[in-house]
């Protein structure tokens, strides 16, 4: 069925499993990808340029900022980090679905810009949990985790304007509730109203 590719913007504080989550159902849908963002931080181990973001210096960045060249950018954690017009103009026009993990400053820009898009907040169980998560993770210092924790308490109290919230406690739960999450919107109506009408020949 032709329709425009639909936008989910999905965001959480940093340990509440976003990243997984995306992956996961990325694997299991034909037809959604992960919308591939810039940003000015360094790349972690094993993290690749072109796939897990496109790593730019902060005077490109800057340039494209100036140029219009992002749909919403933010400064999150002491680096900056945008999604480009370009890459959702592509989807959206040719059908494919896009998953943008991005954070709530973001987020709001692109309620604006994107009446279409999905706005789905994933939250980790509590605060301890969130934690220990962010301890195991290993990859960042004392510090990064301490900064990270205080922001979540801002992070959450937005989620009050999303569309959808989910808890990532137990994570096969969260991944059906996320797979049903993208199932429910690609059926409504009317993302599917002028396929429907091509298929019926009705006005
Ligand atoms: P990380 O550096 O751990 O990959 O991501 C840090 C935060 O930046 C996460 O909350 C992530 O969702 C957010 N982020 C990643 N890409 C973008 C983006 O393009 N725009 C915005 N606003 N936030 C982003």
């Amino acid at each position: 069925m032709k329709r425009e590719g639909i936008i989910f913007i999905i965001s959480a504080p940093s340990g509440a499993g976003k990243t997984t989550l995306c992956k996961e159902v990325i694997d299991i849908f034909r037809n959604l990808r992960h919308s591939v963002s810039y940003t000015t931080r360094q790349a972690r181990p094993g993290e690749v340029h072109g796939r897990d973001y496109f790593f730019v210096s902060p005077d490109e960045f800057q340039r494209m900022t100036a140029a219009g060249e992002f749909a919403e950018w933010a400064e999150v954690h002491g680096n900056l980090y945008g999604t480009a017009v370009k890459t959702l103009e592509e989807y959206r026009k040719s059908g494919v679905d896009v998953i943008l993990d991005i954070d709530c400053q973001g987020a709001h820009q692109l309620k604006e810009r994107y009446q279409g898009g999905v706005f789905i907040f994933i939250l980790p169980p509590s605060f301890k949990e969130l934690r220990r998560r962010l301890d195991n993770r290993n990859s960042d210092s004392v510090e990064v985790i301490e900064r990270r924790i205080e922001c979540a308490a801002a992070e959450i109290k937005e989620s009050r304007w999303y569309d959808y919230i989910i808890v990532n406690d137990v994570f096969s739960k969260a991944v059906e509730e996320l797979k049903s999450v993208l199932i429910a919107e690609r059926c409504r109506t009317r993302r599917v109203l002028d396929a429907v009408a091509e298929m019926f020949d009705i006005t």
